[in-house]
Order: structure tokens, then sequence, then C-alpha cells
């Protein structure tokens, strides 16, 4: 009977749809955190926080000069917190503070950041904090706290990492200032070619996962500044030397038993995470808007994979 087929047709359309491979979302502000989670998304694979420090107009370092560090730990920790609640249960990775010089320089103790050639190139990332350990220490001021009220799904990802000595730095800090870091789930992002290289090297100094910052790790390997329009058109991310590197890294994460996951745009690209899940990457991280349809190439994707199997 019609009145009972109608039913049927609607609860199929509703189904979310499951997939193998962990489709998470990409997030920079707590305000995008309900619409992120109404995604369906299995987590978050990239919670950017320096766009939550941006908003605030005065770097962590004024902070730090006018001895208001409190203000800023609570603006991380309402912001944070704010995301960590919309994904119940399920994994949120935060990146540690990725901010070049030239982002910090118009705000408010922006006159204290170093004029930089190459600000891409230069003081960002892990290297800043594992320098700058008062900022670190602020950051993680912030984690802990969540940790200790039952956050224990946060998992931390370090930014711009380039040799395993860098991973192994910023994990003894963490001890240091009290985190049971044998418990907590601690990666990197993979945006330099060099830690795609050495991937052997910082999986046995204990990373928890790793993920492709490829819009990083684009310009890295092509030497293409993904800022200046000039070069635009070489910008190139399934250059087969970029695949390349993923390739590899992929595959010895598999090898180690290391999640392998990507948050860079082209996360969000559904030919390039076709690849990707027949590569073997085992979780993939895209903008927002993109999460549906990636969950659709996945389940398609999985489902040829299949087939291809059956069939052989
Ligand atoms: C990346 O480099 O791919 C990435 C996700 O980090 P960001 O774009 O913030 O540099
Ligand atoms: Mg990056």
């Amino acid at each position: 009977p019609v009145q009972d087929e109608a039913p049927a047709v609607v609860v199929a359309a509703a189904a979310p749809i499951i997939t193998a491979t962990s489709v998470k979302v990409n997030v920079s502000l707590p305000e995008a955190a309900a619409r992120a989670a109404a995604t369906g998304a299995d987590g978050v694979g990239l919670l950017r926080i320096e766009h939550m420090i941006l908003g605030l107009n005065k770097t962590p370092g004024w902070y730090i000069r006018n001895n208001r560090e409190e203000e800023f730990v609570k603006e991380l920790y309402d912001g944070i917190k704010v995301v960590l609640d919309a994904f119940p249960g399920k994994p949120v990775w935060v990146r540690t503070l990725d901010a070049p010089t030239d982002e910090f320089r118009n705000m408010e103790g922006g006159e204290d950041e170093p004029e930089e050639h190459n600000p891409m190139l230069g003081w960002r990332g892990i290297r800043r904090d594992l320098q700058q350990t008062e900022q670190f220490r602020l950051q993680v001021e912030v984690f802990k706290r969540l940790w200790s009220e039952g956050y224990s799904n946060m998992g931390l990802m370090f930014p711009l990492v380039g040799h395993p000595k860098e991973f192994i730095q910023a994990k003894q800090m963490l001890a240091g200032w009290g985190v049971d870091v044998e418990n907590t789930t601690l990666g990197i992002m993979v945006e330099i070619p060099s830690s795609a290289l050495m991937i052997d090297e910082f999986i046995a100094a204990g990373i928890n996962f790793a993920s492709f910052g490829t819009n990083d790790l684009i310009q890295y390997t092509l030497a293409i500044d993904r800022n200046n329009q000039n070069v635009a058109d070489m910008y190139f991310p399934k250059h087969p030397a970029v695949l390349k590197l993923i390739e590899y890294a992929i595959g010895r994460c598999r090898e180690g038993g290391v999640e392998c996951s990507i948050c860079g745009q082209a996360g969000s690209d559904p030919e390039m995470v076709e690849w990707l899940i027949r590569t073997g990457i085992t979780s993939v991280s895209s903008n927002i808007d993109a999460v549906q349809k990636i969950r659709e190439t996945a389940a398609r994707t999985e489902q040829r994979m299949l087939l291809d199997m059956a069939r052989r």
C-alpha cells in the first residue's frame, strides 16, 4: 500500500550514511560548532585556535606582558569548550597555536612581532611555542582544565612539525607541566615534507595520529607560496610529488598502526578523497559545507573497493 511505502522512503532518505572512513570536520570558531556538529561528522579533525585569538585582537604576548594571562586562558577555555560540547564523545583534535608573525602584527601587542622576510617559513607553529614557552604553557593550562573536567575526547595536534625532536620536546614540556602524556592523544600535522619523509621516526616517538596539512605541504613541496597570485596556477594539490609524499606516509602509518588523516583543503575535494581512501587513509576532515559530499564520496569509494575485492 502506498501509505506503507511512503514512510519507508522518507526513513531511507534521512538515514545517516555509515562509512568505515572517519569523516570529520574542520572548525575555526566556536560560533560554527553547532553547524559543524549538525553535519553528523565523526569528530573535529582540526580546531584552529588561532582564529579565536585573532578575534580577541590582542596577541598572547600582550596578555603575558600585562599580567592578564588568566583572561587569555579563560577566553581560550570558553571557545574550545563550546566546540567540545558540540561533539560529546567524539574525537576533537585541537591544534596548538599556529600564527605567523604577519598575522599577529596588526593586533594589540603586535609591535613585538619580528619583521620576517618570509613569515610562512619563519616563526610559527610548534617552533614558536617551543621557544615562547610561556605562551605554550598558557595553552596547556587551558587543555589541562578541560581534561580535568572529563573531556578525554580532546587530543592535541602540533602544527608545522619538521623533526621528531620537536614532537619529543613538546611532549616533554607537557609532561613537565603535569600532563599525563602516555594517556593523552597527541599527534602531528604532516605539512612539511620532512615530516612525511620521517614519519617512521615520528611513529617511534609515540605520535597517536598524523594529519596532512596539504595547504602547507603543497607550498613547501613545490616552493609555491599559497598566498601569491603570481604563482597560483602552479599550486597543484595533485602534483605527483605531493601524492608520493602522502602515499608514503599513509603506508607507514598503516604499518605502524597510527591513525592517518587529512585536514587541508584537499580533504574537501571528492576526487582527492577517493584517492586517499584507496591509498589507505582512515580519516578525513573537511570544511563544514563539504562534509556531506565527502561522506557520500567515502561511502561510494568503500563500496567500489568492496565490489572490486569481491570480484577478485
Ligand atoms: C594546512 O596547512 O593544510 C592546514 C590545515 O593548516 P593551515 O591552513 O591553518 O595552515
Ligand atoms: Mg598549515
